[in-house]
């Protein structure tokens, strides 16, 4: 059997072949990049050179980039780092675990303040509740991730910076889903911290990077103590290889952007309209607001998620419905957009990047067609009882779901 058509780039992304050259010879020689010597320098230089790499990704100077482990990581030492100064959080419904678990938990522990943003069905900023939130005494931290990683929506984070910035509150964002999709300027964007990942944009996993503008690394807490590196802030021998990944697959993504949004959007725009128009009581999600190029979440009505995975062995998709907390249930994000269970039940992601060719998109199309066909009639779903009586649909099926990591 072939490879499957991957279509999960918001999970992660192939390593680009730029990413892989660059790493090979890097993995074949010694060096600690904090070691005076000749291999050491070496390994410095080389993280220093992808440290520029990574900068010009996000248009920001390279001393303002501490590298990580993921965004995991980086997400984590902003919202940490926060107790130093901040009483109150304030984030979103349809943030990554890595920020909402962190957020709640720094409540439970430590007793701030936490305001959690609702979204309206089209996955938009609750901005009346944003501007409420930030009139609560004493310094906010808003967290508003810069693109959501299941439906792609972005949020607007020039106007969110203009309203939080009237009371002082410092500003982070997650843009993990959007670094190295479309463009990013820190020159002009008025946040204090943005986290990355490279396994997002084609560079290994396990490397992220947290931007702290000038100056505002001070307020940062250490992630961890040990041999200084990263400014204090992120202790431990530096990941070169990785970092050497990051950069180029960075350096890549750069590189190839305008061209790439264009006709990364043109293939999703094809699976959208082409499923849209083959398969009765299909729904874009979130399709009225902007959304990143490369994402589709998809509602087959009738047609649980899990089933068409497992009818589909071609096509790697997400169904969007992998829990946290360990007990499997439909996603926080399709819930917080006010989606029916047994909508969100029915939902797809599909995400797409810069290996995704019109060969793959058609291979997709014609596998989702037919999973779905066949997986409402295994649950005697009727399009004509349902398109007669106008009702949201009732999934009769109920799947026994199994407990996985949320990605
Ligand atoms: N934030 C967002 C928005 C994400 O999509 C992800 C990965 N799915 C993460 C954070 C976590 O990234 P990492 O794997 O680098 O820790």
């Amino acid at each position: 059997m072939s490879e499957p058509v991957y279509l999960d780039y918001n999970a992660t992304a192939p390593l680009r072949p730029e990413a892989l050259t660059a790493m090979l010879p890097v993995l074949r020689t010694v060096g600690n990049a904090s070691s005076p010597h000749l291999p050491g320098k070496r390994s410095a230089e080389q993280v220093a050179a992808a440290r520029k790499e990574v900068a010009a990704l996000i248009r920001c100077s390279s001393s303002e980039l501490i590298f990580t482990s993921g965004a995991t990581e980086a997400n984590n030492l902003v919202l940490r780092s926060s107790l130093k100064y901040a009483k109150h959080l304030i984030t979103t419904s349809v943030e990554h675990p890595a920020i909402l678990e962190t957020a709640r938990e720094l409540s439970r522990e430590y007793g701030v303040q936490l305001t959690v943003l609702p979204v309206d069905g089209n996955g938009r900023l609750d901005y009346a509740a944003l501007k409420v939130a930030l009139k609560i005494e004493g310094t906010a931290v808003v967290s508003v991730m810069a693109a959501n990683n299941e439906t792609g929506v972005l949020f607007d984070l020039g106007k969110i910076a203009a309203e939080a910035r009237k009371h002082d509150a410092v500003i982070h964002t997650d843009a993990t889903q959007m670094v190295g999709r479309l463009p990013v300027d820190l020159s002009t964007l008025d946040v204090d911290y943005l986290t990355l990942s490279a396994h997002k944009f084609g560079g290994p996993q396990g490397v992220g990077a947290l931007f702290a503008r000038s100056g505002s690394d001070r307020a940062l807490l250490p992630a961890q103590y040990g041999g200084g590196q990263e400014k204090g802030i992120r202790a431990g021998t530096l990941n070169v290889a990785g970092i050497v990944g990051a950069g180029a697959a960075a350096a890549a993504a750069n590189e190839t952007m305008s061209a790439e949004v264009s006709r990364v959007l043109r293939l999703r725009n094809e699976l959208e309209s082409e499923l849209v128009r083959r398969i009765p009581m299909v729904r874009i999600n979130c399709s009225a607001v902007p959304r990143l190029p490369n994402v589709s979440s998809i509602t087959l009505f009738g047609a649980p998620a899990d089933a068409l995975i497992a009818q589909m062995p071609d096509v790697a998709a997400s169904d969007g419905s992998a829990c946290s907390s360990g007990v499997p249930g439909p996603s926080h994000v399709l819930q917080a957009l006010g989606m029916p269970q047994d909508e969100a039940e029915c939902t797809l992601r599909f995400s797409l990047g810069y290996g995704t060719t019109s060969d793959d998109i058609k291979r997709a199309i014609g596998a989702v067609e037919r999973a779905v066909h066949l997986v409402r009639s295994f649950v005697g779903y009727s399009i004509a009882d349902e398109s007669a009586s106008q009702h949201s649909i009732r999934v009769r099926h109920r799947s026994i779901g199994t407990s996985r990591n949320y990605v």
